[in-house]
């Protein structure tokens, strides 16, 4: 037996027959993300249902110098999860909630927990996990972790980062990172746990993590806004955090983003006669029974400021839903357009304006008649920017021109001193640009500290660095 299949045969021994499959049906679905940018190949799937076991495979796999790549829900954008040869680590089975404290406000989780169960049982309790993102039906908290995931709750509650309490993860060497530390004040030395929050699964494997609960918000209501230009949001933005200082999410859509989503997405409608220019989706929360009173009073005076040109308030959960439902179509509604070059930066929230009007001249310099649909997290200054081949232009054509997009797009972020990954991260499909655009003296610590976590480099190797 040659050396890689007495490895695969001991790490199928190890899982016993329910943690492992050579089935290329059953494997097929962990091999291409959802948007059908990437597709791979692993000799196996792998799938350990506890600590111990991810601590073997991996120990095995670290002896016999294979490449492992860790797979969470399989959401994410970068390409990071996405095995090409490497075994494939999937955590759908650790999926245990092992515990819940109210008076610690902590939850315990495993890291193949789906982030809508975390919300759930956070809820039976009372209480609240605030992070919140289109696909938290199916992301987990182990990839939410190891991408430091944003999304809408970022400017009131912070990226994953802000909400994790401490955690467990298994090394390259199979050995055990034990810091499921509920303390909430913790100063000995190195913060280990923020290694591996962003690092996309290239220093370990993350098992579980302590998450940090907070008070479930006693009301919440949710407004659309139809506006005419992105300076108007950010004074908007800033005009209702000052009068009702309950403002949780405040999203964005440009005009394309809202007519592909009529066009494309079914039931998606828009409270206004007319598709604005710009629409703004504010989600409000707090303790107080005449919440809705003071929206409305603080929206009433936007309009009159001239702040927006048309608003409504939803009156009942199932138009918060709808609204909600518009914004995150976003993504899903470009995709029958052809080519999309997809950007997720972030500049500080007073440059938004001028970072669109920039990148839009540069989207119409690189491909002209380039349609871009922005949207995304305006509070934090996180805009997903995509822009859309030509109408008349083939997708082969288009897709030529997409490293010399990027470069453009970027580049406009980069002379706000923004970030060509606001909350993505780098994968695969930013490594090149990251490696160039990055100072070699933050690389060389990333690579110093990659050295001595895996030293063989067997953690997810293609990604990142
Ligand atoms: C419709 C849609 C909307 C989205 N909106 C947002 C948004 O608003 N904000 C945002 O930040 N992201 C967003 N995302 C991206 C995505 O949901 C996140 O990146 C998510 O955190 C990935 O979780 P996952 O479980 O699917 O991980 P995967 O996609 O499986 O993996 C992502 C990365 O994490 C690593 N990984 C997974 N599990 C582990 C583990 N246990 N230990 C170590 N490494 C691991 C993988 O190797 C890979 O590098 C969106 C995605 C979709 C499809």
């Amino acid at each position: 037996m040659d050396a890689h299949l007495s490895t695969l045969a001991r790490l199928k021994d190890r899982l016993g027959p329910h943690g492992w499959t050579e089935d290329p049906d059953l494997i097929a679905p962990h091999l291409i993300e959802w948007r059908d940018r990437w597709s791979g190949h692993a000799p196996i799937l792998l799938m350990p249902s506890t600590t111990e076991e991810a601590q073997a495979i991996i120990g095995l796999c670290h002896e016999a110098g294979v490449a492992v790549t860790t797979q969470g829900g399989n959401t994410g954008l970068v390409g990071a999860q996405i095995p090409l040869g490497e075994v494939l680590i999937s955590t759908k089975r650790l999926n245990l909630i092992r515990a819940i404290d109210p008076v610690d406000d902590a939850l315990v989780a495993e890291a193949g927990v789906v982030l809508t169960q975390v919300q759930d049982a956070a809820r039976q309790i009372g209480k609240r996990f605030p992070l919140s993102l289109a696909s938290e039906g199916s992301a987990t908290i182990g990839g939410l972790i190891s991408t430091n995931a944003g999304g809408v709750h970022v400017r009131r509650h912070g990226m994953m980062r802000a909400q994790i309490l401490g955690l467990e993860a298994v090394l390259a060497n199979g050995s055990l990172y034990e810091g499921l530390s509920a303390l909430r004040k913790d100063n000995t030395g190195y913060d280990l746990k923020h290694l591996f929050i962003g690092a996309e699964g290239t220093l370990g494997l993350v098992t579980a993590a302590t998450l940090k609960l907070v008070a479930q918000p006693r009301h919440t209501t949710v407004a659309l806004l139809a506006l005419d230009t992105p300076e108007q949001a950010v004074a908007l933005l800033h005009r209702l955090e000052e009068e009702t200082a309950a403002v949780a999410a405040f999203e964005v859509m440009n005009h394309l983003g809202v007519s592909l989503a009529v066009k494309n997405i079914p039931n998606v409608r828009i409270p206004f006669g007319t598709i604005p220019a710009w629409m703004a989706l504010v989600e409000f929360e707090g303790p107080n029974a005449d919440l809705v009173d003071q929206v409305e009073q603080a929206l009433a005076s936007a309009l009159e400021a001239g702040l927006a040109q048309d608003a409504v308030v939803a009156q009942n959960e199932t138009q918060s839903k709808s609204f909600w439902y518009l914004r995150e179509e976003m993504s899903a509604c470009q995709k029958p357009e052809g080519v999309a070059a997809k950007h997720d930066v972030s500049v500080p929230v007073s440059k938004i304006p001028v970072f669109l009007r920039q990148a839009d001249a540069e989207a119409d310099r690189v491909a002209p008649g380039a349609r871009v649909v922005a949207f995304g997290h305006c509070s934090d200054g996180n805009i997903h920017y995509d822009v859309i081949q030509p109408q008349d232009m083939s997708g082969d054509a288009y897709m030529a021109l997409v490293p010399q997009m990027n470069e453009a797009i970027h580049d406009v972020a980069m002379s706000f001193n923004g970030s060509i990954s606001a909350e993505h991260g780098i994968g695969i499909s930013r490594r090149d640009e990251f490696l160039r655009r990055e100072p070699p003296a933050h690389l060389a610590l990333m690579r110093a500290i990659k050295a001595s976590f895996d030293p063989k480099n067997i953690m997810n190797p293609r990604v990142l660095l």
